[in-house]
């Protein structure tokens, strides 16, 4: 199997069948062996139905996944590629506003050498209070994980299957899949896409999840920089506060034996040692995440490392 195309859907009725034409006049002039896994999400409306009716009209290509309640985007995603036997993997949004047009130049892209194309909706079709938020997180994202990326929201972005064995997906967090397969050492680009207003149905998210985005990007930034070297984090934290309050203390003693000033005089004192408590806290911290670290790798056998290829070895 060449391509997998995975589509969430969470109450998209009218959408699904447009959705499918859509995805098979794409598929068309490709010559690929593909198909196309639908997971639903839940849904309250008649969207399972039409699924069901989608899989027995075209059994070789569309397969269908329910979910048993509404997990949210990101585990439908997941389940998605769970039960994909594609080389590239490739989700979109089943409410029309990805184009599969687009799936031809993003598998061009690919071939070109890059294990992930991240799709960028340049001309992005949704009201201020959608887009003004997300170029915020976009480029605090871009800041903190130095994945350089416009739009790491858009679901439309296609993947080697490789990069995507190494982690599993939760909460909000499919829109950092590039942030992790670039920790792994995947060769990233992103290219344009179109984007087009919802047309039937109604978006299912509001502001808050541009705040459920920058708490899931404290996770991944630990997790993709600090999670095998955990002490690096906590002790030099530690060792910084550690280092602060020495200064403080000289301070304090040498105003002490200079000027006669007692070390009581302010609360200065009380701070230099809470500082320090703190100090050795947080490297105490770092030990026993260190700990839980290795729990983490050893117990599921996991590497250290990736390899992109092996020569003479069977391995
Ligand atoms: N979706 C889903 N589960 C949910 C919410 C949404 O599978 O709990 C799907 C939805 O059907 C659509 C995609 O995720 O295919 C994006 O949802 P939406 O269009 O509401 O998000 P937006 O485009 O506004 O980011
Ligand atoms: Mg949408």
């Amino acid at each position: 199997m060449d391509l997998s195309l995975i589509v969430p859907v969470y109450n998209e009725e009218e959408n699904l069948p447009l959705l499918f034409q859509a995805v098979q006049a794409a598929m068309q002039p490709l010559k690929l062996e593909w198909e196309v896994i639908l997971v639903d999400d839940g849904s309250r409306d008649g969207s399972l139905k039409v699924l069901e009716e989608l899989a027995e009209k075209d059994t070789r290509h569309v397969k269908v996944v329910a979910l048993r309640r509404n997990f949210g985007q990101t585990a439908a995603i997941a389940a998605g590629i769970d039960h994909a036997g594609g080389d590239i993997i490739i989700p979109l949004d089943a409410d029309l506003q990805n184009d599969p047009a687009d799936i031809g130049m993003l598998i061009e892209k690919l071939n070109e050498g890059y294990d992930v194309v991240s799709g960028w909706r340049i001309n992005r079709q949704d009201t201020f209070s959608r887009t003004f938020p997300s170029h915020i997180a976009n480029w605090l994202i871009s800041q903190v994980t130095g994945v350089h990326l416009h739009d790491y929201g858009c679901t439309m972005k296609a993947y080697r299957r490789e990069v995507l064995t190494d982690f599993r997906l939760y909460g909000e967090m499919h829109r950092f899949i590039p942030v992790y397969a670039a920790a792994s050492g995947a060769r990233i680009t992103e290219m344009p896409v179109h984007h087009h207003p919802r047309k039937f149905g109604k978006a299912k998210y509001g502001l808050e999840r541009t705040l459920k985005v920058v708490l899931d990007l404290f996770t991944v930034k630990f997790l993709t920089s600090y999670a095998k070297k955990p002490i690096y984090l906590f002790g030099g934290t530690g060792m910084s506060l550690i280092g602060i309050s020495a200064v403080l203390l000289i301070f304090l003693f040498i105003r002490r034996v200079f000027f006669l000033v007692s070390v009581f005089e302010s609360p200065l004192f009380i701070m230099a040692i809470m500082v320090a408590i703190m100090g050795f806290q947080s490297v105490l911290m770092g030990l026993i995440a260190e700990l839980l670290a290795r729990t983490y790798h050893e117990s599921q056998d996991k590497a250290t490392y990736t390899v992109r290829r092996t020569i003479n070895l069977n391995k």
